[in-house]
């Protein structure tokens, strides 16, 4: 829907810039400005001519490139020529448990792990949109089977942790620390799963609730989303506690919503307030959800949780008008003001911006600086931002910068590193016109008409500027209809929009447009985490993405994989988790699954029909847990 008014290409545009420059800087102009040079010039002029165009062709084959080499070498290799230049993306060293050798609990455990997600799978904790209260929907009750499950499944976690039910379905689980004084690690997931829909059932390979494992993966409705994050916290902690090394010196809290698939409205709202009142505000070191996977770039394995999400806002846009018979109508409608003021929204699209604080930034620094396919003209432009940011004044170079911006909005898309709009997505508030209502009858003219434009909002923007962009789009085109405004509780005056030219028009109105807040419910984008190396939490996340990748099975039986890297960058979330209850607790939120990259293996397919996750990398994903739990152990400076 969202309509892209821009299509600058970076790529041709630095390369014509660079063909006008050079030959202009040749001087054959000069010649005209004396009357013996340009009789001198007139004789030799066919010699000249040669000459000229050979040194245009030695220029473009021979000194040209060997200059961009030159430059390239010296100028933009990370660390030296200019060597004032700051990479955004400075990499954190390999973490290993001091004191225990936790990746050895998961040797010789696939078959448990395995199990216990698959058992895990069977208990279909379904939600809908729509449910009625705890103890009087009964559609909750399956929930009460699932932590039966969990309690038997995982005896020891059950025994060392305390398991609170906040909100009967809602679970907490506390592993007390020796040590008070240091703040406790919260890991947190979710227990319900997206519905299958029955007309969807036949068309899955096996059975959504069957747990099926074919050897190679585990099938099933929420393998992957979320019960691997449930399961693989559970699993970590069970196979710690029964290899009895390792008792907890800072606590650890779980907690596991059961409606994170509606908004976490009765889930993970209380849990946040739970913990809160007995932890108090900011009392979490650092918190890690489900989010982004592993995944490759340009040639280049990256882990790249997600350190903000989007805001979110459903808009109600409503017409009023006086009904009538449709023998005698106006020129519009209720519907066709609205097909109006619709077309209005989607010819003004929310302008995309990319801030240089934005994590995106340093997404592209990561990749320019480790990927072996990253685009060179792109490498060019990333390097010339964070030159001018370690300059002496510091002052953004703002012209590489919108270069980048326009990689994310077009050249991701065009380069095939993104699927068309997933960029633009990113660096900018998004709106979707997903439902419309109004009229009834074919001869009565419609009284009502009901549009809800669903958007997510931007991490440069807020709601409120979202509304005050919403009223400047809508209010001069529903004033030329002759229609009043109501926005957001508020009745708009014509001498509040600097509407050029126009004048106010008196007298009897055509009806009015409404704009609201459709289900009581906005989100501003969240705060944005750490994501530098001088962060603690950041480097303990990072550290032990890169020793538990550094010992991954793979690397042990061969050379090759094991000279592979992994980086570490940061990126952002276009929906949202249960996280968004609990900015309180702590600035070093991550939405992050040590998982192996769908696209890879094909894995995953999340809210659709075969959902699987491959065993492999499940027990992979238990073994971080395990690593990471001990690592913030370990750690004394978060
Ligand atoms: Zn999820």
């Amino acid at each position: 829907m969202v309509v892209d008014h821009r299509s600058r290409d970076t790529v041709s545009m630095s390369m014509s810039n660079e063909k006008t420059l050079l030959p202009s800087s040749s001087a054959p102009y000069r010649v005209e400005q004396s009357d013996k040079e340009s009789n001198w010039f007139s004789k030799n002029r066919k010699s000249i001519g040669v000459l000229f165009g050979l040194f245009l062709i030695l220029q473009h084959f021979v000194i040209s490139p060997y200059l961009l080499d030159f430059w390239e070498e010296n100028s933009f290799k990370h660390g030296h020529g200019h060597g004032n230049r700051k990479s955004s993306c400075e990499q954190a060293e390999p973490i290993y448990p001091k004191n225990h050798n936790v990746s050895s609990i998961v040797e010789g455990q696939k078959d448990r792990i395995v199990n216990w997600l698959s058992g895990a799978v069977r208990v279909p904790t379904e939600v809908y949109d729509v449910m009625g209260e705890i103890g009087e929907d009964e559609r909750w009750d399956v929930f009460y089977k699932f932590s039966e499950y969990l309690e038997t499944s995982f005896p020891r976690v059950h025994q060392h942790l305390k398991r609170t039910r906040v909100i009967t379905h809602a679970l907490v689980f506390e592993w007390e620390g020796s040590d008070p004084s240091l703040k406790p690690l919260l890991l947190t997931g979710h227990q319900d799963v997206v519905p299958v829909l029955p007309a969807t059932r036949a068309l899955w390979t096996h059975d959504p609730f069957g747990g099926e494992y074919d050897g190679e993966f585990i099938w099933g409705r929420g393998s992957s989303d979320d019960k691997s994050g449930v399961i693989g916290i559970l699993s970590a902690i069970e196979l710690l506690l029964e290899s009895g090394d390792f008792t907890p010196t800072r606590s650890v809290i779980l907690a596991f919503g059961c409606d994170e698939e509606t908004g976490g409205k009765v889930g993970a709202s209380h849990l946040g307030q739970w913990i809160e009142e007995k932890y108090g505000k900011d009392s979490i070191a650092i918190l890690v959800d489900e989010g982004n996977e592993l995944e490759e770039a340009w040639g280049q394995l990256f882990a790249a949780p997600a350190v903000g999400e989007k805001g979110y806002m459903d808009l109600e846009l409503k017409v009023e008008t006086l009904g009538g018979h449709s023998s005698v109508p106006p020129q519009h409608t209720g519907i066709g003001y609205i097909a109006l003021l619709i077309a209005a929204l989607e010819k003004h699209p929310h302008e995309p911006h990319l801030n240089v604080e934005s994590p995106l930034v340093n997404y592209l620094a990561c990749g320019a600086d480790n990927s072996p396919e990253f685009p060179k003209h792109l490498k060019k432009s990333v390097y010339k931002v964070e030159d001018s940011l370690s300059s002496k004044n510091g002052k953004v170079d703002r012209k590489a910068l919108k270069e980048l911006e326009d990689w994310w909005i077009e050249g991701s898309y065009k380069d095939g590193t993104l699927p068309k709009g997933t960029g633009r997505a990113l660096v900018g508030t998004t709106q979707a016109v997903d439902i419309i209502d109004g009229g009834l009858k074919v001869n009565a003219l419609p009284e009502n008409v009901v549009a809800i434009v669903n958007h997510r909002i931007s991490l440069a923007s807020s709601v409120a500027e979202l509304q005050q962009q919403l009223v400047d789009v809508i209010y001069p085109v529903a004033h030329k209809l002759n229609l009043e405004v109501e926005a957001f509780g508020k009745e708009i005056q014509f001498h509040e929009c600097h509407m050029h030219g126009a004048k106010d028009i008196t007298g009897p109105k055509a009806g009015k447009v409404i704009l609201n807040v459709a289900h009581n419910m906005t989100l501003d984008p969240a705060p944005v985490s750490p994501f530098t190396v001088d962060s603690a939490a950041w480097r303990v996340l990072s550290g032990t993405v890169k020793g538990v990748y550094a010992t991954r099975p793979e690397a042990k039986s061969s050379k090759e994989e094991a000279e592979k890297t992994i980086i570490m960058a940061p990126s952002i979330s276009t929906g949202n988790t249960d996280t968004r209850h609990y900015w309180n607790l702590t600035r070093n939120i991550y939405r992050f699954a040590y998982l192996v990259e769908a696209k890879k293996t094909n894995h995953n397919n999340i809210h659709t029909i075969d959902e699987h996750l491959p065993a492999n990398a499940f027990v992979e994903q238990v073994r971080w847990f395990a690593n990471f739990i001990v690592n913030v152990d370990e750690s004394r400076d978060i």
